[in-house]
């Protein structure tokens, strides 16, 4: 009989706590969950081992009130993994292993696949002429063709429709041409396997050859411009893996996990697919996990939480878009997928692929440093030409809300021949500011050191970053004058100047605003995909992953704004975000040109982008983060605090400070006040730790933080542990 149940529970805790067994009923079992109590309430809990003694004395020990599972939810290596991510990047383990599993299993629930909603054509279904229904509601048309050709269309498969497919299903049940019908469902995609891949080039077939999947670990980085056929690389790989019988990760950023890309694996595909992503409902969400556990899904895609999934026969993981900054956790648990798929994929002994047409930094270090195997894709697939670079000196040039005359004139030829034309600004409102002509009053946030942001549209100031509202005022509260104006430019504003310079074709803008309702987003990437509007305009929605073939023209309307950021990494983001912009053009067929806006075309960073490429610009970045010490060439943490009162995370940081043990190795910086020092009524400061090896730093940091979580300041503020930050 086991003595004692050891469980990571939820709350500030870094190791698990002790239990004793349950008066009655199924044995605990490592890797499966309990229900015990916590203080005065009950809790979900994840057995992490069950040792034959506690430090503590029984008496003191309280019985675990329930066990969820009789037999394990995580194999060892997901646990080890979970353990591991909890201890690098310092987050309370039990709070690491329920981040880590689908919300249900999170609650308590049964681990036990749900019956899902499932829809079938009736018979006047299939008696009806889709002509009809295209031209009036196409989603609809799209979604009886599907019906019609046989079969249950479940939950998971309106991943492969865009827009709301819920709603045009509703709508065709109301109508008698569909029915519902529940079946029990895994939620898995079966592959088709019903569209062959283009024949690799020469390039493609080195990367490809590279990949062994399920023949030990090797870390290999696809550095491939946008449509050189990254993605053809990784369909044949994962092909080869399911034909072993092996199972495939694929880890994207929340918005590259399109239906597009869904169905493009559908079609490729033969084995069975399952998606973990944010959108779907805890139900689906589940599914997915228990058949990627169970070893059915051959393919499991899913954004950054994904990479905790466990996997019966892992064979491969592939990790796309591997510089997106989103693939790192900004709240809470602050894991990197990215770097954690890596880990994975060594312990697993697995290949790790990552893809990108911009990589990070950290990953042509490693390149370069020969711990991973780097296999450029120069050329473009199917003989796409490359867009040219050109810079558009704004100096003095004439412009309407933004848009220079030259670049009006471009985008009308590229119309006039009809091209499409994509712009491309990275915010979103009508202007970032709002001022009195008459005083120089400022309309700025009360909570936080920025300002409100102007929405025409809605007629409201909103902050980005608290996300307070208020109605516009009519009078100036400096001096009541009714002369307030909106300064600099937002993506609103654009659409507008648009709209005005080519009445004639109505902009498409595409951004965090116009996109709220569900399927929205997808429906405006159709339209622009598929023709049906010839001026795009978005923000950085758009720059990601999205085959505009048609696109002609890409104008980035202001690179400026990136050019002097104070964030170390600005740099390196604006180089990514003119490249994968810029990618956007001349696609298929067609010729692209690419038009940067900038009033500092002398710049060293456009410079370089413009007549060495990306690679050229990290070269120099790589060089200057050697220099300055910086990652990736050494590791840094940011010790964050905040609270209320102005003075106390400072005093937090520097009491920190003192306990810090004697270490050489450790470079301080700080405390200094966060770049934004107040947001949401709330005062932030933070402490920077660099040193020249991730071990030093992660055992300084052990030693140092249990002294943290004791000083009496400790209560007085928020704090917070982000080990390799994007964000600094
Ligand atoms: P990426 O993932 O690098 O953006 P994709 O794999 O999506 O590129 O390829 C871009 C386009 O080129 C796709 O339409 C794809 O079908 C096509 N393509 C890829 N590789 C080849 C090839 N070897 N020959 C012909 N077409 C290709
Ligand atoms: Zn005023
Ligand atoms: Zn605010």
């Amino acid at each position: 009989m086991t003595e004692v149940i050891r469980v990571a529970v939820a709350g500030p805790f870094t190791d698990a706590l002790d239990y004793r067994p349950p008066a009655s009923g199924p044995a605990p079992v490592v890797g499966g969950r309990v229900r015990v109590p916590l203080g005065r309430r009950n809790t979900v809990g994840m057995v992490t081992a069950l040792p034959a003694a506690s430090d503590l004395a029984d008496d003191r020990l309280r019985a675990v009130t329930e066990v969820l599972d009789s037999a394990p939810l995580l194999d060892s290596a997901t646990s080890a993994l979970i353990e591991w991510a909890a201890r690098y990047y310092h987050h309370p383990l039990g709070e690491a292993y329920l981040a880590a599993l689908p919300a249900r299993l999170r609650r308590g629930q049964a681990a036990t696949p749900g019956v899902e909603t499932g829809w079938r054509i009736t018979e006047s279904g299939q008696a009806a002429q889709l002509e009809r229904l295209r031209r009036r509601a196409p989603r609809q048309s799209a979604l009886l063709e599907a019906l019609q050709r046989g079969g249950t269309l479940t939950a998971i498969e309106l991943a492969g429709f865009s827009g709301d497919a819920r709603a045009a299903l509703r709508r065709l049940v109301e109508q008698g041409l569909a029915e519902t019908v529940t079946a029990p469902d895994y939620g898995l995609l079966q592959g088709l396997a019903d569209e062959s891949g283009a024949t690799l080039n020469d390039e493609q077939q080195a990367g490809a050859a590279a990949i062994r999947p399920a023949a030990g670990h090797q870390a290999i980085l696809i550095d491939g411009v946008t449509g050189s056929g990254k993605t053809e690389v990784y369909l044949d790989a994962i092909e080869r893996t399911i034909a072993l019988g092996r199972q495939t990760l694929v880890i994207v950023p929340e918005i590259g996990l399109t239906p597009q890309l869904v169905n493009r694996f559908q079609r490729r595909l033969s084995g069975r697919i399952a998606i973990l992503h944010s959108g779907l409902a805890d139900g689906e969400r589940l599914n997915a996990w228990l058949a990627a556990r169970a070893g059915e899904a051959d393919v499991v895609i899913g954004t950054r939480s994904a990479v905790f999934v466990p996997l019966r026969y892992p064979g491969l993981i592939v990790i796309d878009e591997e510089h997106d900054a989103s693939l790192k956790q900004q709240e809470g648990f602050r894991y990197s997928a990215r770097d954690l798929a890596v880990l994975r994929g060594y312990r697993l002994d697995i290949p790790v692929v990552l893809g990108s047409a911009t990589p990070s930094l950290e990953s042509l270090a490693n390149t370069l440093a020969g711990r991973y195997a780097c296999y450029p894709l120069r050329q473009r697939a199917g003989g796409a030409r490359p867009p040219s670079l050109q810079l558009l000196d704004m100096r003095g040039a004439p412009t309407r809300d933004g848009l220079s005359q030259p670049l009006i004139d471009r985008v009308r030829g590229h119309l006039d021949a009809g091209g499409q034309a994509l712009l491309f600004l990275n915010r979103r409102g009508f202007a970032p500011t709002l001022i009195c002509h008459e005083c120089g009053w400022l309309a700025e946030c009360d909570r936080c050191d920025a300002r409100y942001t102007y929405h025409r549209g809605r007629q409201r100031l909103h902050c980005h970053h608290c996300d307070r509202e208020l109605p516009i005022p009519r009078h100036c509260p400096g001096c009541g004058s009714v002369d307030l104006r909106a300064l600099g430019l937002g993506t609103e504003r654009i659409e507008a100047a648009l709209t005005e310079a080519f009445p004639d074709t109505p902009p498409v803008r595409i951004d965090r605003d116009s996109t709220r309702r569900r399927g929205s987003f997808e429906e405006a990437m159709r339209r622009a995909r598929e023709g049906e509007t010839r001026l795009i305009l978005g923000t950085q929605m758009l720059a990601k992953g999205h085959h505009l073939p048609a696109v002609t023209l890409v104008a980035i309307i202001d690179a400026d704004q990136g050019l002097f950021g104070a964030d170390f990494r600005a740099p390196e983001r604006l180089a990514q975000q003119v490249i994968q912009v810029a990618g956007r053009a001349g696609r298929a067929d067609r010729p692209g040109e690419v038009i940067i806006q900038t009033h500092h075309p002398e710049h060293p960073l456009l410079q370089q982008l413009l007549h060495g490429g990306y690679a050229a610009f990290a070269r120099t970045a790589l060089a200057e983060r050697e220099a300055a010490g910086l990652p990736p060439a050494r590791a840094m943490v940011l010790i964050r605090a905040e609270a209320t009162a102005h003075d106390a995370p400072i005093t937090f940081l520097q009491a920190a400070m003192q306990q810090a043990p004697v270490d050489a190795d450790i470079e301080r910086l700080g405390p200094y006040p966060a770049p934004m020092e107040r947001r949401a009524g709330r005062h932030r400061a933070q402490l920077m730790l660099l040193a020249d090896s991730r071990s030093s730093l992660q055992a300084f940091l052990g030693r140092w933080l249990p002294a943290l979580t004791r000083l009496p300041q400790a209560r007085q503020v928020r704090w917070s542990v982000d080990v390799d930050p994007v964000e600094a």
